[in-house]
C-alpha cells in the first residue's frame, strides 16, 4: 500500500539519522553541530532537527559555548552525562560492585559502591537494591536502565544464567530483570566477555573497529568477539566458549564436567591454583599475587605452563576470527608485561602469519565495571535490544 510506505519512510530515516549522530558522538566525543555535519555528511537542517529531538528526549546535552580563535562561539553537543544516567552492577564471586554513569559512559567514581557477595539469591537482590538506591540518591539525572554483568553463561533466548559454577545462586536466574522490577527500570543481563567487548569498542581502545576480540582469562577463560560490527552470539548467546576446548584429554576435571579444558590451564585462577599447590595449601588471589612478585623463580615452572596455554588460546582466536585488535583481560598473569610478551612470542609459532600480521594484541583497556554499563547504554541510545547473552 503506497500510503503506508510514505508514513514509514520518514520515521525510519529519522531513526537512521539519529543513530548516525549518536555513533559519531560516541566515537569522537563532544562536537559542534557544524563538525557533526561534516562527520556524518548530513545537511544542517537534518542535523539540527535530529540533535534537537535527541536533546528533548534526554539522550544528548548541549555544553556551554566554546570561543574559537575566530568566528562565533559554537555550542558543543555530547552524549548525556548529567540529564540521563544508568546503573551498572558487576556480580562476582567475592565482591559485587555498583556504579553509576552518564550515557557518555563516564562512571562517577565517587559514587561507586562495593559489597561482599551475599550467599543467597534473595540476599543478593536485597543488597544490590539497597546499594543501588543509595547510589541513585546521590547521582544527578534520571535513571534510564540497569546493566548487570555476570561471569557466567547467559542464554539470551531464555534470558537467564544457564549455570554459574563459581556462584551457583545465579543458576536459572536473571538479576537484571529482578532488579529492574524493583527500580521500575529496564534491566539487561549480559555475560562479562560480551560486555568487555562492547566496552572496548564504545569506550576503550577499539573505538571505530569492527573486528575485535576480548579474551578474559581472570576466573574462567571467556571470549567475546565482534565480527563485521556485530557481536558473535551463536543461536542462544553462548558462542565463544573457548575455555572448554579440550587441550589435555587426561587433564584435571573442569567446572563443566569434562577433563583438561583450556581454562584449567590458561587463566589467572589456574595460576593461583598452581602457586597454592606449590606452597602446599589453597590460597586466595591476593596471596598468590604477593607470592609471585616476592619470588618469581619459585613459580617459574607454573608460569611457563600458563604462558604456553595462554599462547594456544590467543593463537586460536587469531586463527578463527582474524581480528584487528585482540585484548587480553587478566589481573595476575598479564600484570607483568614480560609474561604477556613471552606468551606473544609463543603465539608467533602457533598463529597463521597473515592473520597475526594485521592483529594488534594488548592488555584490555577497559574494566568490568565499565563493561557493566556498555550494553544497557547501547540499547538505550540505539533503541534496539542486542541479541546477545
Ligand atoms: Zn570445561
Amino acid at each position: 500500500m503506497p500510503g503506508s510506505k510514505l508514513r514509514i519512510e520518514p520515521t525510519l530515516l529519522r531513526r537512521i539519522n539519529e543513530r548516525r549522530l549518536i555513533e559519531a558522538l560516541q566515537q569522537h566525543g563532544p562536537q559542534s553541530r557544524a563538525t557533526l555535519r561534516r562527520l556524518v555528511g548530513m545537511t544542517a537542517p537534518t542535523v539540527s532537527k535530529a540533535v534537537d529531538s535527541l536533546i528533548s528526549r534526554g539522550l544528548l546535552e548541549e555544553l556551554d559555548p566554546v570561543r574559537p580563535a575566530v568566528g562565533r562561539p559554537g555550542k558543543l553537543v555530547r552524549m548525556a552525562h548529567r540529564s540521563a544516567i544508568v546503573l551498572g552492577v558487576l556480580i562476582d564471586v567475592e565482591t559485587c560492585t555498583v556504579v553509576v554513569a552518564g550515557l557518555d559512559g563516564k562512571i562517577e567514581d565517587s559514587l561507586t559502591r562495593r559489597m561482599p557477595t551475599p550467599n543467597s539469591y534473595a540476599g543478593l537482590i536485597e543488597a544490590l537494591e539497597h546499594h543501588g538506591r543509595a547510589t541513585l540518591g546521590e547521582a544527578p539525572g534520571a535513571p534510564q536502565g540497569i546493566g548487570v554483568v555476570v561471569n557466567a553463561l547467559v542464554n539470551h533466548r531464555t534470558d537467564e544464567v544457564v549455570c554459574c559454577a563459581n556462584l551457583p545462586i545465579l543458576d536459572q536466574r536473571n538479576p537484571a530483570i529482578d532488579l529492574g522490577q524493583r527500580f521500575g527500570l529496564r534491566g539487561r543481563l549480559i555475560k562479562g566477555t560480551t560486555a568487555l567487548c562492547l566496552s572496548e569498542r564504545s569506550h576503550g581502545a577499539a573505538r571505530g573497529h569492527d573486528d575485535i576480540a576480548v579474551l578474559d582469562m581472570t576466573t574462567g577463560l571467556g571470549l567475546g568477539v565482534i565480527a563485521g560490527g556485530a557481536v558473535v552470539a551463536g543461536h542462544s548467546g553462548m558462542a565463544g566458549e573457548i575455555g572448554h576446548v579440550t587441550v589435555d584429554p587426561n587433564g584435571m576435571r573442569c567446572g563443566c564436567g569434562n577433563r583438561g579444558c583450556l581454562e584449567t590451564l590458561a587463566t589467572d585462577a589456574a595460576l593461583v591454583r598452581m602457586i597454592g599447590r606449590r606452597i602446599g595449601r589453597g590460597i586466595r588471589f591476593d596471596e598468590a599475587k604477593d607470592a609471585l612478585s616476592a619470588d618469581p623463580a619459585a613459580f617459574a615452572e607454573d608460569v611457563a605452563v600458563v604462558t604456553e596455554h595462554v599462547a594456544i588460546a590467543i593463537a586460536a582466536v587469531v586463527n578463527l576470527f582474524n581480528p584487528t585488535n585482540l585484548f587480553v583481560h587478566s589481573e595476575l598473569f598479564a600484570a607483568d608485561p614480560g609474561r604477556l610478551a613471552d606468551a606473544l612470542d609463543r603465539v608467533k609459532r602457533r598463529a597463521l602469519t597473515g592473520s597475526l600480521a594485521s592483529c594488534t594484541i594488548a592488555r584490555s583497556t577497559t574494566t568490568k565495571e565499565q563493561a557493566s554499563i556498555s550494553a544497557i547504554i547501547h540499547e538505550i541510545t540505539h533503541g534496539v535490544r542486542l541479541a546477545v547473552g
